[in-house]
């Protein structure tokens, strides 16, 4: 579904992804990990559209999107949650979910995609008319999770859903992330949280400056000498 080669993205003079390439099935759940400044954020915005990659390519279902503009991009079907929240603290979380809306293909309606979210993510029916910037953290995740979904996407890609969560609301979060695959939803997951992810997904890229450093199953990436101590650090 997704494939990318030998991508290179610079900030000026600092190249921040090095020849990276890496695939999505269908299906699949990939993880990206690796330490701070690895460039995993800087792959996902590229993949998004939101940066420009200096060489190398992106291809989405047969075709080339590097050079695409996100909304290009989004149009296709790919949805990015971004790093940090992203919430609208002064809309109500039904407000916020519907603007999850715009990019649907014209399939169903709004009032089906908002009723299967809700019993995909409890927490936010319960609290549908609140303004999203009373909700906690873990549950504003699940919002923005829940906003992308909106628009039915064929590929997620999720930018390090459990950063800043207190460890029980990590645990939900890996839970969804584990539910979205189970229903079928093709995930693209970024976290620090290096040994969960790895152990949850289908397969893993362990970043290392700009670079794939090593890839493959959990068990792959277990029996790699050093792996832990080189790359992935936080258990
Ligand atoms: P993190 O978990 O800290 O987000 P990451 O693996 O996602 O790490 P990136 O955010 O992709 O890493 O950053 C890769 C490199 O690019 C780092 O050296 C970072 O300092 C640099 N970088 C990121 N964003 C910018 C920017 N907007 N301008 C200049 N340099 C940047």
């Amino acid at each position: 579904m997704l494939q990318v080669e030998k991508l290179e993205v610079r900030y000026g003079r600092l190249a921040a992804v090095r020849g990276v390439s890496l695939t999505v099935g269908e299906g699949e759940l990939v993880s990206v990990v690796g330490p701070n400044g690895a460039g995993k954020s800087t792959t996902l915005l590229a993949i998004a559209g939101a940066l420009r990659g200096s060489s190398g390519s992106i291809t989405f279902d047969g075709k080339r999107i590097d050079g695409s503009s996100p909304e290009a991009v989004a149009a296709l079907g790919v949805s990015l949650v971004p790093e940090g929240r992203g919430v609208f603290t002064q809309l109500t979380v039904k407000e916020n979910l519907l603007l999850g809306t715009p990019l649907r293909s014209g399939r169903g309606s709004v009032q089906a995609d908002l009723e299967r979210e809700l019993a995909r993510f409890p927490v936010l029916e319960r609290c549908l008319s609140a303004n999203a910037g009373k909700l906690s953290g873990g549950e504003q995740q699940q919002l923005v999770i829940a906003r992308a979904l909106m628009s039915r996407p064929r590929l997620l890609l999720l930018d390090e859903p459990s950063l800043g969560l207190a460890p029980l609301l990590v645990n939900r979060v890996f839970e969804i992330v584990a539910e979205l695959r189970a229903s079928g939803v093709t995930v693209l997951l970024v976290e620090q949280l290096a040994h969960r992810a790895v152990a949850l997904a289908d397969r893993s890229y362990v970043f290392s400056h700009g670079e794939v450093a090593a890839t493959g199953s959990a068990e792959e990436l277990a029996a790699a000498v050093d792996l832990e101590s080189s790359y992935l650090g936080q258990k």
